[in-house]
């Protein structure tokens, strides 16, 4: 039997035999990969990733040789074939752009620090919640100040062995992130052993929200697990994460000595909404000092010496996967009166302007577009991580995740900015917003067509629109993608599009005639009775 293995493409011209592929068999199997990938590129519409690149010249002369930018990008290692010179520019430039310190300097406990990833933000999201995770913890770090002897740096070994607490929850740091978080966080909840206040909460206690008063409007009992607490904190619709659900959760279990890690998001995945970071920070610092968590004591030992360090009782990360890239220029523009704000909304800051920030990834490949994925993480020196090992091999100290790390990410990075000043930017981030309307604008007119309710939805600044999920034809042809959401009780069935610096208003033309055509909403056509199975029946079948 024949494999269709992927849609609009016969996996027998892929196969591979222990004698290598004929030269013509080999040539056509890469023509027919790149006539797949050139169509479906043409009408690229459902992820946040930019396909507007043109690499192909300015890349060239680095394909023939493997770069590598293994350990610190600070540090030149014995391995001398890295673009560690341009990693360190476009670190510095998107130090400035997020208002941390410039330049990196191990001295300056307050400069940035930061490196390329080799994966996307899926990475920095890890590396960032270990971070997090060692530093709530009261694990060593690279660089820990001794309590009043700023100028005095030490390497106390063994920290947290160490630890003289009369409270069991004082090293037992706990994650809050809100409904709409990208999966990757949960992954690493779970590769890092790191609990959320979900499972501590629903363990152990009463939950100090009650429903639906302290919920946000629409909030759906679907989101709700054990004990009636909510698995994670609850979101607005729009998709930001909801302030006061999230301040009290905070305040009951600081309360109980446990240190937090907030993930912010700054763009989420499906519906493209920004946390208000600002606004939440600033709820949550005076709960923070309420409860001793703001700053604390965390005493150490080594050998003879005994003293404390200063830390906070929190970590505050932002995942800017996609809104990190962008924003910072749609903000210039919104000062220039080049675009409004939709009435009674904030600019919702997210960067180190908020002294409490302490770490924000973004993806490159996204916004910024790559021909492969990579991201980029930005701290403070003060927080480093203190890496498990020093391995002499390298020459450069292992302070990143990987070991060999994608020395063309930065290549592609710098190119990109050399090419594009301030200015060119923000019509770029300019240009995607007005997509964005447009995409909004022609969906509704659909709607009013069609009459149909399509359910047709845009957050605040958001570069996606979702709407009603069409026929699987429609999501092919056009690349979408698809995710069911509650409305109140409603469980939905959504499908957005995101409007990337390739995107024109032709592709959003054409996505609206292929919705327009009968087959798109096929539920429509028949009587809706007979199509509607309830859910029961289905695991009944099954
Ligand atoms: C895409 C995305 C990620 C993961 O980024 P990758 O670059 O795919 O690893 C993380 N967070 C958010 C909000 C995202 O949209």
């Amino acid at each position: 039997m024949k494999q269709n293995y992927m849609k609009g493409l016969n996996y027998d011209d892929f196969v591979l035999t222990s004698e290598g592929l004929k030269e013509e068999d080999r040539s056509k199997a890469i023509k027919n990969l790149q006539d797949y990938l050139k169509e479906q590129k043409g009408r690229f519409l459902g992820y946040q990733v930019n396909h507007n690149m043109t690499y192909d010249e300015d890349l060239k002369p680095f394909l023939n040789m493997h770069i590598n930018n293994v350990g610190d990008p600070f540090i030149e290692s014995n391995y001398t074939m890295s673009s560690k010179a341009m990693e360190k520019a476009v670190l510095d430039y998107y130090a400035k752009l997020w208002n941390g310190i410039t330049p990196h300097d191990k001295e300056n406990p307050e400069s940035y620090w930061g490196y390329t990833l080799s994966m996307g933000s899926t990475e920095g999201n890890v590396y960032a919640i270990w971070n997090a995770r060692d530093y709530l913890s009261g694990k060593e770090l690279l660089i820990d100040e001794s309590k009043g002897n700023s100028n005095k740096v030490f390497n106390p070994s063994n920290l947290s062995k160490n630890l003289a607490t009369n409270n069991e929850n004082t090293y037992t740091p706990i994650a809050f992130y809100s409904q709409d978080t990208h999966y990757s966080i949960k992954k690493a909840m779970r590769v890092l052993s790191f609990e959320t206040f979900y499972e501590i909460g629903s363990s152990k206690y009463h939950c100090p929200l009650r429903f639906p008063e302290d919920y946000p409007s629409g909030y759906s009992k679907g989101n709700l697990g054990e004990g009636g607490w909510p698995l994670e904190v609850p979101s607005n619709h729009d998709g930001s994460i909801h302030i006061p659900s999230l301040t009290k959760l905070i305040d009951f279990f600081t309360g109980k000595g446990y240190p937090v890690f907030v993930c912010f998001n700054y763009g989420t995945t499906f519906k493209g909404a920004y946390d208000q970071v600002e606004k939440a920070v600033n709820a949550l610092v005076p709960i923070l000092k309420k409860n001793k968590m703001y700053e604390r004591e965390i005493p150490y030992k080594e050998k003879s010496c005994h003293g404390t360090v200063i830390r906070n009782g929190f970590w505050f990360h932002v995942d800017g996967a996609l809104g990190a890239a962008y924003m910072p220029y749609i903000e210039k523009s919104v000062k220039e009166g080049k675009l409004s704000l939709p009435e009674g909304y904030d600019f919702p800051k997210f960067d180190f302007r908020i002294p409490e920030v302490n770490s924000i990834v973004m993806s490159i490949h996204k916004w910024v577009g790559a021909p492969f994925s990579c991201g980029l993480l930005m701290t403070k020196t003060k927080y480093q991580l203190l890496p498990p090992a020093n391995p002499m091999y390298i020459g450069s100290p292992d302070t990143t995740f990987a070991g060999s790390r994608n020395g063309l990410a930065p290549i592609v990075l710098w190119n990109f900015l050399a090419k594009h000043s301030e200015e060119k930017l923000k019509e770029m981030a300019l240009k995607t917003e007005k997509i964005a309307q447009y995409a909004e604008r022609r969906l509704k007119e659909l709607e009013k067509v069609l009459q149909i309710d399509l359910w047709v939805e845009r957050s605040p600044l958001a570069l996606t629109v979702r709407f009603r999920k069409p026929n699987d034809q429609v999501i092919f042809s056009n690349t979408l993608s698809c995710e069911t959401v509650f409305v109140g009780e409603e469980k939905r069935d959504y499908a957005h599009v995101y409007a990337m610096e390739h995107v024109t208003e032709e592709m959003i033309d054409l996505l609206i005639e292929d919705l327009r055509d009968s087959d798109a909403y096929q539920e429509f056509n028949d009587s809706p009775l007979e199509v509607e199975i309830h859910p029961m029946e289905n695991c009944l079948g099954s």
